[in-house]
């Protein structure tokens, strides 16, 4: 392993090529072209194993659910559930490829804040686990579904603690004015609780709260549950309804950059415990069984993108800034992340160490944009030139699940390496794809 940010199973050759689940960059870019996202599958089982492990004993267990919207392949899929793990799915196309790796129904869950009737149809269909629903506008609808169908539909409602946790900063009171969950503030979540328990065609089984992505520390998670766990004995001094599930969300942060410094899985997954169970008790209500739904810190830094260079470009920012430009095969159509959310990343060669000066660099792809950026601030060697292989690092998670064909550039191919082995998850798409949907083609 270099450090935190690669994949565990990346390591310098001798001769500076990059070596990737034990194969070598190189070789992996010559067989398979690129862009290429390469998976070091070992580093997601493993990770998904060490949620396991951390969340999932003791007196008050939490089930893991992958969020599989973070990198979803039938392979992923079959990788995290044979660690233990349920998947979380928020499509009909997510919950077809859960199925298709053979993950029972009991052991997934459906999100989603707007799903269609056949979304809903499939999940009542499949038997699984529960739908997390967000309005009472859905929650009448998957009533009446299931009232068609002559079933009970399991149920779990999504609440705003009016909590919402980015890294460093949980910002506990804004944020109401977003389209997911059911307020506690407003009543909106007492009025979905009310709606729930009156529609015989619900089984109402508790509560869902998520507070955002990328969180570094519990302090989120904390006045999340604090208020969660205040709404709960309300419904139950109320209503009379005890909550039997409680699932806090995902959002565990990973480290980007030097410098990111999140908790270890072990010590989030002792806090968030302790936090529920003192919560509870302070509240007066026995805990509920418990989950969380981890996306990104099961398969984000299992993944590098490997990009050919091409155009390098010295651009004059100023009379004394000069900033190098990089110009890689992909761009936003594979990593919308940076552009999207201004999100940092790690690069470095692939196919050599350089021992040129490092300056001021940043990668960009190849779409009409300006704003198609891959890496926004970096430092790289000024000998980078055409034909390098650049390695962008993290890119597991929201980055193939949010390709795109913009500039109708055929998505990359997704491989998996393991033990010196490689082989192909997704392949690459063709021109002849993209033209294969077009009737006037
Ligand atoms: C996206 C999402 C997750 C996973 O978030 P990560 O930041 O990838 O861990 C979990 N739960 C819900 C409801 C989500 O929308």
């Amino acid at each position: 392993m270099i450090d935190a940010i690669w994949p565990r199973h990346a390591e310098r050759l001798p001769d500076g090529g990059l070596r990737l689940g034990g194969c070598d960059a190189r070789s992996l870019a010559a067989q398979y072209g690129t862009p290429l996202f390469v998976v070091d599958e070992l580093d997601v089982r493993s990770r998904a194993a060490e949620y396991k492990a951390a969340y999932d004993h003791g007196d008050h267990p939490f089930e893991v659910f992958y969020a599989s919207k973070a990198f979803l392949t039938v392979a992923i899929a079959r990788w995290v559930h044979g660690a233990g793990l349920g998947i979380d799915v928020a499509t009909g196309g997510e919950l077809a490829v859960a199925l298709r790796a053979g993950i029972p129904g009991e052991q997934i869950v459906m999100h989603g804040n707007n799903k269609s009737r056949a979304e809903i149809e499939a999940a009542l269909e499949h038997g699984l686990r529960a739908l997390v629903c967000d309005s009472l506008d859905e929650l009448a609808r998957i009533g009446s579904i299931a009232a068609e169908r002559g079933l009970v539909a399991p149920v779990m409602l999504r609440l705003t603690a009016g909590v919402e946790a980015h890294t460093h900063e949980a910002i506990a009171t804004a944020h109401e004015d977003q389209k997911f969950g059911l307020s506690i503030a407003t009543g909106m979540a007492a009025k979905a609780v009310d709606q729930a328990l009156g529609d015989p065609h619900i089984d109402l089984r508790g509560f869902h709260s998520h507070i955002g992505s990328q969180i570094f520390d519990a302090d989120g998670f904390e006045i999340a549950a604090h208020r969660v766990a205040l709404f709960m004995a309300d419904m139950a001094r109320t209503r009379g309804y005890v909550a039997d599930a409680l699932d806090l969300g995902g959002g565990m942060g990973i480290p980007y950059v030097d410098g990111d410094d999140p908790l270890d899985v072990a010590e989030m997954a002792h806090r968030l415990r302790a936090i529920v169970v003192r919560e509870c008790s302070s509240a007066g209500i026995a805990v509920p069984r418990l989950s969380v739904e981890p996306g990104r810190a099961i398969v984000g830094s299992s993944t590098v993108t490997l990009y050919e260079v091409g155009v390098v470009k010295q651009v004059q920012v100023s009379d004394d800034f000069v900033r190098q430009y990089v110009a890689v095969d992909g761009g936003m159509s594979d990593n919308i992340r940076t552009a999207l959310y201004n999100a940092d990343y790690t690069a470095a060669l692939a196919n050599r160490v350089s021992h040129a000066t490092a300056v001021p660099s940043r990668v960009v792809g190849k779409h009409c944009e300006s704003g198609d950026i891959v890496v926004n601030n970096l430092q790289l060697p000024t000998d980078v030139r055409a034909g390098d292989l650049l390695a962008v690092a993290t890119t597991g998670a929201y980055c193939w699940s949010m390709a795109s064909n913009y500039n109708n550039l055929p998505r990359p191919a997704v491989i998996a390496v393991r033990d010196g082995a490689s082989r192909v998850l997704i392949r690459r798409e063709t021109a002849e794809d993209l033209l294969a949907r077009d009737q006037d083609a």
